[in-house]
């Protein structure tokens, strides 16, 4: 069989450099029926894009990129390696949206997810006629709706898709998934990976907490279906589990009625305390509450590039600046209510009930009535102006964080106040927005902080190839402030260097991370990139 002739011809290219596919090696796949010339590559185009990411700051080099156009051809590349007398390692690579080189494989094979989705060609993908052509005739993944009595409607997904074509999909049905991130050229496998939070996760749950089954390829080269009643542990130990235990292939998706249009509001705080307790309040409201709480800092010299769009016109920006120049730092709390044809007539009514008490500034009150996709698709707007401004392919020196509720003040007192506005040297929103441990499922391998209310805290830097570093120092005095300040935080997209930081990460979770490991990915094959068994 082909496995074995693969095996065979392995074999004698030895010596191999351990753990390493050489080029060498390489080279033998392209000369296979199993991997075309046009699936497996070794052009410096591939290697480049597979070796770096949005981060710009980490760079691994592979021996060779994938290009799937079936699940099969990832089951097979797992296999070899599983199979082999010296495995290599794989990585999935989903948008290369990582910052710190986490989908990526050094001297290994990285997987192209996007090769399996529909549109790959139109992000980006290669436009070698061979290639589209298989594509068109292989592709078996793609966003395909269902419903059935006891899950309601979902969505098959596969995991390179990005979630922009998942919300184009299902709304061609009126449907849409419920929980999202703030940007949508994300895959859904790489999100899965890790959690999948945005405004709406207080109310929802993150993305994780909203999938109800997953084809998974383990590092062992077997495809699992698994759910919460069948190969439960997979299921669990893949959502959030940073792309350890196997690389996924579909999602299926809770999908609801998808709203038309939605009410977006902003309001300006002074007073963080005021700020905190309204964002809480917010979170907590049941009946009738917003679908979405976010909230940002606007600091003295609002960086250039700032994606989050503009909600203020230039007299209200003047007087924002006034504000600014007397206390450097304002608190923006954004709040969010969906809407259609049947609930246009009572939203207006249910925002004011909601904004009813709370302590914004009241002549700093922001509204803007928007269709559901844009409103979704915020990020991207503010991407393409960075883009044209030549700050978008830079680097990002990023650090997200979960802040538990007990420490907030003096995280903003310490962090945001002592900190940033001090050395005046923050690049790009930052995020901090509460959400509730009651939507994460602690059986899945995403970890949070242990208290019921925590903050979703994002330095989201841009940076130059001089100054990212300051930046990064920056990032290391807020994590030094954390510790010393007894601030319990988990790093959200985690990125750690010893295992000890890694052990420190899991706490309790630690002991079963591992065990999964071993059972799932026993080679240690998988995600090589997230440096944590590797
Ligand atoms: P990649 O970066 O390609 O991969 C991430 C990890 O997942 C890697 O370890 C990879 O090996 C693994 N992986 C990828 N695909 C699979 C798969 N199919 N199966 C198994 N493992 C896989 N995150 C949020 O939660 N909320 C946000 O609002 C948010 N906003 C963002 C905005 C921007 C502009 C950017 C750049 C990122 C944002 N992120 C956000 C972070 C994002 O969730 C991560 O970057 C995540 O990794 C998804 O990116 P990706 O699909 O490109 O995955």
């Amino acid at each position: 069989c082909i496995i074995s002739r693969i095996v065979s011809i392995l074999a004698r290219v030895k010596p191999w450099n351990t753990n390493t596919l050489t080029t060498t090696y390489a080279h033998q796949f392209l000369s296979l029926d199993m991997f075309d010339s046009y699936k497996f590559r070794v052009d410096s185009d591939s290697i480049r894009t597979a070796s770096s990411d949005f981060g710009k700051i980490h760079h691994d080099i592979p021996s060779a990129v994938l290009y799937p156009t079936s699940v099969n051809d990832i089951i097979q590349i797992v296999n070899l390696s599983y199979n082999s007398s010296v495995p290599f390692n794989i990585a999935a690579r989903g948008h290369g949206h990582s910052v710190r080189g986490q989908a990526m494989a050094r001297n290994g094979v990285v997987v192209e997810m996007g090769s399996l989705s529909s549109s790959y060609n139109n992000y980006g993908g290669r436009n070698h006629p061979d290639r589209r052509r298989k594509l068109a005739e292989e592709e078996d993944y793609n966003v395909v709706v269902g419903w059935n009595p006891r899950l309601g409607y979902y969505a098959d997904v596969g995991g390179g898709e990005l979630w922009i074509d998942v919300l184009r999909k299902t709304r061609e049905y009126g449907l849409s998934p419920l929980s999202w991130t703030d940007y949508l050229y994300l895959t859904v496998g790489g999100t899965l990976s890790n959690g999948g939070i945005s405004g709406q996760s207080f109310r929802y749950g993150p993305q994780i907490s909203n999938v109800l089954e997953l084809d998974v390829v383990t590092g062992k080269g077997q495809l699992v279906t698994c759910s919460k009643d069948i190969n439960s542990e997979l299921f669990y130990a893949v959502l959030g589990g940073l792309g350890q235990f196997g690389i996924i292939t579909r999602a299926r998706i809770v999908l609801d009625k998808a709203p038309t249009r939605v009410k977006w509001l902003r309001m300006l705080y002074q007073d963080f305390s005021s700020f905190t307790r309204d964002q809480e309040y917010l979170i907590s409201v049941t009946k009738n509450g917003p679908d979405y709480v976010e909230g940002s800092l606007i600091m003295r010299q609002s960086p250039p590039n700032n994606w989050r769009s503009s909600f203020f016109s230039e007299s209200h920006q003047s007087k924002i600046n006034s504000l600014l120049s007397e206390q450097g730092i304002l608190y923006c709390l954004e709040v969010v209510k969906y809407y259609d044809d049947q609930t246009a007539q009572t939203v207006d009514q249910e925002i004011e009930n909601l904004m009813e008490g709370l302590q914004y500034m009241p002549d700093f009150v922001f509204k803007r009535d928007e269709n559901y996709v844009d409103f979704l698709n915020r990020v991207r707007y503010g991407e393409l102006k960075l883009q044209s401004k030549g700050l978008w392919d830079v680097p990002h020196p990023w650090l997200n964080l979960f802040v538990p509720k007990s420490g907030i003040m003096d995280f903003n007192a310490g962090v945001f106040v002592d900190i940033l506005l001090k050395q005046n040297k923050s690049a790009g929103p930052i995020l901090v927005y509460p959400t509730t441990k009651q939507k994460w499922d602690d059986r899945m391998s995403a970890v949070t902080p242990q208290e019921d209310t925590f903050y979703c805290v994002g330095f989201l830097h841009s940076g130059n190839d001089e100054d990212w570093k300051a930046l990064d120092d920056q990032n290391n005095e807020i994590l030094e402030f954390c510790e010393e300040n007894g601030i319990k935080i988990k790093q959200y997209l985690p990125h750690y260097k010893t295992e000890e930081d890694w052990e420190n990460h899991f706490g309790s979770k630690w002991n079963t991370f591992r065990e999964r490991k071993a059972r799932f990915d026993p080679k240690m094959i998988l995600s090589p990139g997230q440096r944590i068994f590797n």
